[in-house]
């Protein structure tokens, strides 16, 4: 090969780039918030010395920035804003994937009150981010009564398009108040990416509006439409939503959708695979992610599971330790092809902030980063591909697993994670499907009792141990 050739070859990208502006994307970033659950009864019951109304009638201290038994005091959520502007400034855009609302039951809400809730929040990210593009979208109980959603018009879903207009084009005016789900092309000149912003309620098995439907709102038809017209348009899709399909990693065979309708999402994601980068969502409160395959298991999609900024512990029966630090994220992302590059995810030690805070004196406590994803997991970006590389590495090595563990709740559950901790989290990873999830815990189980029994046999059989102190 000639040199001069040569150096042709290697200036190639560059030249590119100069002569065709947009055909090659930079990088941007934007945040992931989600579940910021505000419990706007927190300070007044702390002074007067009562549990919060999140609590559910568990009492525990009440710190200055919250508690792991209450949803977020407002001061919590400030200091979030804070944190976030101090970090990242001016993000591409904002992903908001819902949950404004405290858990208390449906009584001590009702349809203005949640209403207020939202409009106080959606003020407090318009401020923190003025004249940025926000994706919002509604999480389960961001309606009165909670999850029951329709798939037709309701005044909550006008009322909160009203509030959210300013984030919102004209022609996902008229589709949010039919259905709480739009499409908009992200900003910037040169862009071919597109927001899909779904209202996955509809899918929920709480929600008995939508349980005997086929279709709720025509969601499912509308998003088959939207990817294809994208594919056609040459565009890359996030697809955004809250409640997401599969299962719960730290409750075994807890999944969220109803059976169908996980059918028809999972269906839909393998058909239109190639023109999703990458999907986002909320309602665990923890950090995870979830694998997508093709029918002969070529991993095609990932989801990425973002952490809550309310610490409230779970009562789901059968969670221990649901609880978590209060996080938020920062996507770094390939404008032209929307990959997924990097994650930095950024937590406040709760424990440690209100140990720390002078009585109720406003010193804002420091959000430290927690991790990023390309360094604590040893991948090149977030792709499917490389996340396929961090299931692999969760499920050989115990390290990184326990690394992924203790990042789950961001940094609030050290405990180790062993045995059916690692099944449970594996299998809900690994398997969206109802089915193959099933058959996952139930070949691992199996198989980890069978390699406890080897190692028990094997034990004996080198004199460590004798049957009796088994007993
Ligand atoms: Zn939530
Ligand atoms: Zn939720």
């Amino acid at each position: 090969m000639q040199p001069t050739r040569e150096l042709l070859l290697l200036l190639l990208p560059y030249l590119l780039a100069v002569a065709l502006p947009g055909a090659v994307g930079g990088s941007g970033r934007f945040w992931h918030l989600t579940d910021l659950h505000w419990d706007p009864g927190y300070e007044a019951a702390a002074a007067a010395g009562r549990p919060c109304p999140s609590g559910g009638g568990r009492a525990g201290p009440a710190g200055p920035w919250g508690s792991y038994l209450c949803d977020a005091p407002w001061r919590l959520l400030r200091s979030a804003a804070r944190a976030m502007r101090r970090r990242l400034a001016a993000p591409d855009f904002v992903l908001w994937t819902g949950d404004d609302t405290p858990h208390v039951p449906n009584e001590e809400l009702g349809e203005e009150k949640v209403l207020h809730i939202i409009a106080n929040l959606t003020s407090l990210i318009k401020e923190t981010f003025p004249g940025t593009k926000v994706y919002a979208a509604m999480g389960n109980h961001d309606f009165h009564p909670k999850n029951q959603f329709p798939g037709k018009e309701h005044r909550i879903y006008k009322q909160t398009a009203e509030l959210w207009q300013p984030w919102l084009s004209d022609a996902s005016l008229p589709l949010f108040r039919a259905g709480a789900f739009y499409s908009e092309k992200l900003p910037g000149p040169g862009m071919r990416g597109r927001m899909v912003v779904l209202n996955t309620n509809l899918y929920y098995d709480q929600n008995d509006e939508t349980a005997g439907e086929e279709d709720p709102g025509g969601q499912f038809q509308w998003l088959e439409e939207t990817l294809t017209n994208a594919s056609r348009a040459d565009e890359m899709v996030y697809i955004v939503g809250h409640v997401p399909p599969g299962f719960f990693e730290k409750k075994r065979g807890k999944p969220w959708f109803r059976r169908g309708f996980n059918e028809r999402y999972l269906g839909i994601v393998q058909k239109h695979h190639s023109v999703i980068a990458a999907q986002f969502f909320g309602h665990h409160h923890t950090d995870s992610f979830r694998m997508f395959y093709s029918p002969t298991g070529t991993p095609i999609n990932v989801m990425f599971l973002a952490p809550g900024v309310t610490p409230w512990k779970t009562t789901l029966p059968g969670v221990s330790n649901g609880a978590n630090n209060p996080a938020i994220r920062v996507v770094s992302y390939d404008q032209d092809t929307l990959q997924v590059l990097d994650m930095v995810t950024y937590y406040l030690n709760l424990t440690h902030a209100n140990k720390m805070a002078s009585a109720w004196q406003e010193e804002f406590p420091e959000w430290e980063e927690e991790y990023r994803l390309t360094e604590a997991f040893q991948v090149p970006d977030g792709s499917a591909h490389s996340m396929q590389t961090v299931l692999q590495r969760l499920s050989r090595d115990p390290h990184y697993l326990q690394l992924y563990y203790e990042f789950n709740s961001a940094r609030y559950d050290l405990e180790p994670c062993q045995q059916e901790c690692r099944v449970d989290h594996l299998c809900a990873i690994r398997e969206v499907d109802f089915m193959k999830y099933d058959e996952c815990v139930k070949t691992n189980s199996s198989a980890s009792a069978a390699s406890s029994v080897w190692l028990l046999v094997f034990c004996v059989f080198v004199g460590f141990l004798s049957p009796q102190r088994v007993l």
